[in-house]
């Protein structure tokens, strides 16, 4: 996917890492110690199958452990290499610093194809996975708590939290080893959404502020906004659902691997995630335009581009032919070190990766309490703050009735006043406090110095400096 004469992923990311770093006032000792990757572990294992040994190669690497437990998703993928899971392990070390989730960076991955495999395959090679992992401390509540992350979901996450509970039969915080688990092996409401809707939460917060919006020539809402997507994954899947069906936006194109579908009066999300989970492809899709080059849309016109699918996608190959004033990364570094500089020369804002998709990890920071606490969110107050909403309800009434005021509540004010808080209403709002909090803090560095030109070397300084601070903390 690079161009040849890039650097690697995790080199993009270190080289990000210095863009702030020289703006900082950090000891070179402290600075070579936050940027490098504290350790990978690689594992070869076998699982008979199909009458014969295949022998998967894994990874599990721990970028900074200023905070524990360290904290990333696992990935099941062909491309996955030691380079990529470095790098992406570093960004969860900024990502949780600037969301203020108190973890240090992980990530893992397993060099696989999950299409190739049946399910009760992939459940025995998650579980050797998740064992030679669990057997090192590389999974366990109190160190290092795997989530999901490109190629695993829910269903992954359970035969891992299965088989920590299995090989730990006495830890009552078994459940904690992991997040992203279903509903009904401990996970928690709105997980599976958590970074789609962050990616949502992030605009709205972006579209707040006139003076950040002038920055990409841009104005008003988002409503009416034309968005192209890339990748409808999870996260592509979720970010464009919510913006088309609760902001207005017009998602015009859907990039995919096997193509790209646009209508400029916007493509109804829900129909072509049908689509594609019924037929396997974008391709027959029948109410929109079909283009077989899809990455060719990527720099079509548009308000807000957002790449959702995997690194590297927009390189130097492409970058000066990009031409939305606005790039939200939903994904972990879909933009390279060399592109990032073309497309800022070029005045677009880029509302960086470690914090656009955060909505995730903040979720899972959640879940994780949730499981420490071993109580669901809202079940001590949820009735007691409906009690005193109708205590409040009532007494307007009587009010009323007494004063001979002619009061009437709306019936639709009322039944909203008088819902208390579940489990799904505090993660949103849990969400959404997240995202305001973290963008304002990047903003502050972007708009209070005049030598930060641009949001992710500010989120790098606010995240670097957190961690830096820990570490000072420490005594090193
Ligand atoms: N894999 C996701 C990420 O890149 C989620 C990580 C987590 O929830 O720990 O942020």
């Amino acid at each position: 996917m690079l161009v040849s004469g890039e650097p690697s992923f995790r080199e993009s990311v270190d080289l990000m890492f210095n863009r702030a770093a020289a703006l900082m006032n950090l000891s070179p000792g402290l600075e070579q110690k936050i940027r490098v990757c504290n350790s990978t572990y690689t594992v070869r294992f076998g699982v008979r199958l199909r009458g014969k040994i295949e022998t998967f190669t894994g990874y599990r690497s721990v970028h900074s452990e200023h905070m524990e437990p360290v904290k990333g998703g696992i990935r099941y993928a062909m491309s996955v290499n030691q380079d990529e899971v470095e790098a992406l392990a570093a960004l969860m070390t900024y990502k949780c610093a600037l969301v203020e989730t108190p973890f240090g960076g992980s990530k893992g991955g397993l060099c696989i194809d999950p299409r190739q495999w049946e399910e009760h395959e992939l459940e025995m090679i998650t579980r050797r996975f998740a064992y030679e992992l669990i057997k090192r401390d590389l999974i366990n509540p109190a160190q290092n708590v795997p989530a999901p992350d490109m190629g695993t979901g829910e269903r992954e996450m359970a035969w891992i939290a299965d088989q920590y509970a299995r090989m730990n039969t006495t830890d009552i915080n078994a459940r904690a080893c992991v997040t992203g688990k279903p509903p009904h092996a401990g996970g928690i409401q709105g997980r599976v959404e958590a970074t789609g809707r962050g990616v949502q939460l992030a605009l709205r917060e972006f579209f707040r502020h006139p003076e950040d919006k002038a920055k990409a020539g841009l104005s008003g809402d988002l409503d009416g906004k034309r968005v192209i997507v890339q990748g409808l994954g999870n996260v592509g899947y979720h970010a464009a659902k919510f913006l088309s069906e609760e902001d207005g936006c017009k998602i015009i194109a859907i990039i995919e691997r096997d193509g790209a579908l646009s209508d400029p009066a916007g493509l109804r999300v829900e129909e072509v995630r049908q689509w594609i989970s019924k037929e396997g492809t974008i391709k027959g899709y029948p109410d929109a335009a079909f283009t077989e080059n899809g990455a060719a849309l990527l720099e079509a016109d548009c308000d807000i581009l957002i790449p959702a699918a995997m690194e590297g996608v927009i390189h130097l190959g492409n970058a000066a032919n990009i031409s939305a004033p606005l790039i939200i990364e939903a994904a972990n570094g879909p933009i390279t070190f060399g592109a990032d500089e073309i497309l800022r020369g070029k005045g677009i804002v880029i509302i960086p990766d470690m914090y656009a998709n955060a909505g995730g990890v903040t979720v899972s920071y959640f879940e994780w309490v949730k499981n420490l606490s071993h109580i669901r969110f809202g079940r001590m107050q949820r009735r007691a703050e409906e009690a005193r909403s109708r205590l409040m309800v009532e007494e307007l009434e009587r009010l009323s009735n007494d004063q001979q005021l002619g009061w009437t509540l709306s019936p639709d004010f009322k039944e909203r006043f008088l819902t208390g808080s579940d489990e799904l209403a505090l993660v949103r709002s849990g969400l959404d406090d997240t995202m305001r909090t973290a963008y304002q803090a990047m903003r502050e560095v972007w708009h209070g110095r005049p030598d930060v030109e641009d949001l992710r070397v500010a989120a790098y300084i606010v995240a670097i400096d957190r961690v830096a601070k820990s570490y000072r903390s420490k005594g090193l």
